[in-house]
């Protein structure tokens, strides 16, 4: 079985030396556990921050140790009396092509409901980020105008498609490719998107909304965070989910230059872990699971092939190789 481990601290931009794909022997499962096979994995932006030495909310990656994540897989083994052979369950010790997991930190998925990758994606974590971010941490009401960062990618397609289906009166993103931003509108029905590479994105926005917006959805940070600011209406709201743009930084990003603009407007700028909406579990996969039945929300995803290519895909993903969610199928 072969697994990705850490073998060094990146500094800055990660480098392939940082990281190594060891072979070691299938794990047996003890008492309560199970030996999954992975299928697919998920690579998250999140997993940056955990290659650190540093404090946050979740630990920092062991050195010399597998890495961990989201992944789906299959059981292969049981010592549990709640799982059999053949389960597909989710977990969280992805890049490993073996992991052994308390039945505890298992989670059945049904592959009829929705292929497997997309309980790492639409239907699984990026999908709950986007889902009560949006509705419950920004307060989103309808006719509110909504901007998104990151527009392109697993939370913010998602973030643009539910603002549209929840009655948003415009929709803009960013992304950084052209054709992203053109697929944004094309295909996701963004109202307006732009390639925050092609300019400043405080002009850029101000043309994708003239009249401003109420509610921004920040994954990246920096001059997005502050462009926002600028554009946010009187009692606007942000909800600070991720600051992508710094995290291979070796020093802290500076400020928004314009927070002043903060007290004026009465602006509410909140941030969001997943972690604390699990209550809204049920109520996010029944509507958001709905719309992917019916079409009316659109779900996409960049998926490598091979555990070997793992941390390409990871280091794509940071790059912004991916459209929608990158996924990794072992
Ligand atoms: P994405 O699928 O959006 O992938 C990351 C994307 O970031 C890339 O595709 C790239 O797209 C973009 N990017 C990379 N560098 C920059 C940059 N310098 N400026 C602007 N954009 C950049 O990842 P996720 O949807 O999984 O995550 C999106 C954000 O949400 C991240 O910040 C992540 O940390 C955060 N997050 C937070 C959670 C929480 O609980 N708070 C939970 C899940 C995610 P492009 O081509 O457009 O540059």
């Amino acid at each position: 079985s072969r697994e990705w481990h850490l073998v060094a601290r990146p500094h800055g931009w990660p480098k392939p030396e940082d990281f190594a794909l060891r072979e070691v022997a299938v794990p047996e499962p003890g008492e309560g556990q199970i030996l999954v096979r992975t299928i697919h994995m998920s690579v998250d932006p999140y997993m940056r921050g955990r290659m650190n030495d540093v404090r946050s909310y979740v630990p920092p990656f062991e050195l010399d140790r597998p890495m961990e994540g989201g992944a789906v897989g299959e059981v292969v083994a049981s010592r549990s009396d709640a799982f059999k052979p053949g389960d597909h369950v989710l977990h969280g010790l992805g890049w490993r092509e073996y992991a052994v997991v308390g039945a505890e930190n298992a989670v059945k998925v049904d592959p009829e409901l929705a292929p497997l990758s997309a309980y790492l994606g639409v239907l699984g974590m990026p999908g709950l980020t986007a889902y009560a971010g949006l509705l419950e941490v920004a307060s989103f009401k309808e006719g509110d105008a909504v901007f998104v960062s990151g527009a392109a990618g697993a939370v913010g397609l998602q973030v643009g498609q539910i603002a549209r289906l929840k009655g948003a009166s415009r929709v803009i993103g960013s992304a950084g490719t052209d054709e992203k931003v053109k697929a944004l509108v094309e295909e996701y029905g963004f109202d307006a998107a732009f390639n925050y590479k092609n300019g400043p994105v405080a002009e850029q926005l101000k043309e994708a909304a003239p009249d401003g917006i109420d509610v921004y959805f920040d994954n990246v940070g920096g001059d997005h965070l502050e462009a926002a600011i600028g554009a946010l209406k009187v009692h606007g709201r942000a909800t600070l989910c991720g600051a992508i743009s710094g995290y291979n930084d070796t020093e802290p990003q500076p400020g928004p230059r314009n927070m002043i603009a903060i007290i004026g407007k009465r602006l509410r700028l909140q941030g969001v872990l997943v972690r604390d909406h699990a209550a809204m579990q049920p109520q996010f996969v029944q509507e958001v699971g709905g719309w992917v039945r019916s079409g009316e929300l659109k779900y996409r995803e960049t998926v490598v092939h091979g555990v070997e290519h793992a941390l390409d895909a990871f280091l794509g993903m940071l790059r912004g190789e991916n459209t929608g969610k990158m996924i990794v199928t072992f």
